[in-house]
């Protein structure tokens, strides 16, 4: 019997008792190798002594402080670190509680900018069919997971969307990886001279698309080419890197990979590395200084905006990350990984694809491989993936969904970045 609402309403799961390293451990002393850092959150493993010893430092210092009245160092230095790692252009911080909020606010924030710019017209966000943004309700609107949304959909604004690039089930076998970029660029541009480029706030999607299609990322040219046409319309490109930002993928920003900084970056997860819950919304300068010239202030706020113990565990997780050299640890375990997928499931009848970049991987299921035919909808898939992975002492994170009428399994893997190959 447990009080707490859990994942599945029918069953409780494991106790986590203790964790440190790449493991974690039950109350029944069953030790699981976190190979997925839960959701490509524990970027630095579990209990690291730096970043627990930089939560205390804070503790002790100054543990809240509401952002109505003060300000810490600490938000001020992890704002200062976040600048000086992001794309062109970005200087401006919001700190929040984790990813939906982070993509709440970056909506909001850029439907505020226009607002100020007396272009009060602006409401249309556009996105892809697979993505997600987050369960609160303005994310889980510009989200594209159809199961996510199907119970909530009188209460979501309309969002038009676009097809995701996903190469493996995108790409005709008659086209190339440019003409079919393009194809995916033009329908972008359709979707915006319908809804009418002077009615649209932004474009919103994952530069590796995590939880919603499995650790899938563009095509070369894709994000310079989605960057291309919202700089001709004028519109925003929001960038949600609350999975594979914060060095998932070998660079602080997956982004920074393909040429692009775009107007508003979402992040989260591996920001606070799960020591403590917190996102962040980044913002070019133009923006906020909109906001700056007009109305003074930015329409928003939570109660933990900016939480001095959560900047604390955060500015350690960056610091570490540099001390240690770990992006390039992270490009390189990355390769080792994908190889190591690639001998043990490259000929495996039921994996029809291995693709990621840098420590965010997954191999998508299919029941044939020739054909690329998925397994019929059912969520005991994933739920026998992730039990028998358990009792393996292994977490990895299976899930799947329907896009564009077609169904998709996948297993995803985010080991810490401080996890070895043995080689
Ligand atoms: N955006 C992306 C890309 C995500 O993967 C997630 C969570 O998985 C979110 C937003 C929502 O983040 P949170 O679960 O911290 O609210």
């Amino acid at each position: 019997m447990s009080h707490v609402i859990h994942r599945s309403l029918r069953e409780v799961p494991p106790v986590a008792d203790s964790a440190k390293g790449i493991f974690i451990r039950d109350s029944e002393d069953n030790a699981y190798i976190d190979a997925s850092g839960g959701a490509a959150v524990s970027s630095l493993g579990h209990g690291h002594p730096d970043v627990l010893a930089a939560m205390h430092r804070q503790i002790d210092r100054c543990a809240y402080a509401h952002t109505s009245f003060f300000t810490t160092e600490v938000a001020e230095q992890l704002a200062d670190k976040l600048v000086a790692q992001a794309p062109p252009g970005i200087s401006a911080v919001y700190f929040v509680s984790g990813g939906s909020e982070a993509m709440e606010t970056a909506l909001k924030l850029a439907r505020q900018y226009f607002y100020e710019n007396g272009e009060e017209q602006r409401s249309v966000f556009i996105a892809r069919r697979q993505s997600y943004h987050g369960n609160t309700l303005g994310a889980l609107a510009v989200g594209g997971n159809e199961w996510r949304r199907k119970a909530f959909a009188p209460l979501l604004m309309d969002v038009p969307r676009v097809a995701p690039c996903y190469e493996y089930r995108g790409r005709g076998e008659d086209q190339t990886v440019d003409e079919y970029t393009q194809d995916l660029l033009d329908e972008l541009e359709s979707a915006i001279v319908r809804a009418g480029p002077e009615k649209v706030i932004g474009f919103v999607a994952e530069p590796v698309v995590g939880a919603t299609g499995g650790a899938i990322p563009p095509t070369p040219g894709y994000f310079r080419g989605v960057h291309a046409l919202c700089d001709r319309y004028g519109i925003l490109f929001i960038a949600d890197e609350v999975m594979c930002g914060m060095g998932r993928t070998g660079t602080m920003f997956a982004i920074e990979q393909d040429e692009v900084a775009p107007d508003i970056i979402a992040i989260a997860k591996g920001l606070g590395a799960g020591y403590q819950p917190i996102g962040a919304v980044l913002a070019q300068g133009a923006i906020v200084d909109r906001l700056r010239q007009g109305s003074g202030a930015f329409l928003h706020g939570h109660t933990y905006v900016g939480h001095p113990v959560a900047c604390a565990a955060a500015l350690a997780v960056q610091q570490v990350i540099e001390r240690d050299k770990l992006l390039a640890q992270v490009a390189k375990r990355g390769l080792s990984l994908r190889r190591m997928l690639g001998e043990a499931f490259g000929k495996h009848h039921h994996v029809g694809d291995i693709r990621g970049r840098g420590l965010l991987m997954a191999l998508e299921l299919v029941h044939d491989r020739p054909t690329k035919s998925p397994f019929p909808a059912s969520r005991k898939l994933h739920a026998k993936v992730k039990e028998q992975a358990m009792a393996r002492g292994l977490m990895v994170y299976p899930m799947g969904g329907t896009i564009d009428g077609q169904r998709g399994d996948h297993v995803l893997l985010a080991p810490p970045f401080i996890a070895t190959t043995g080689d």
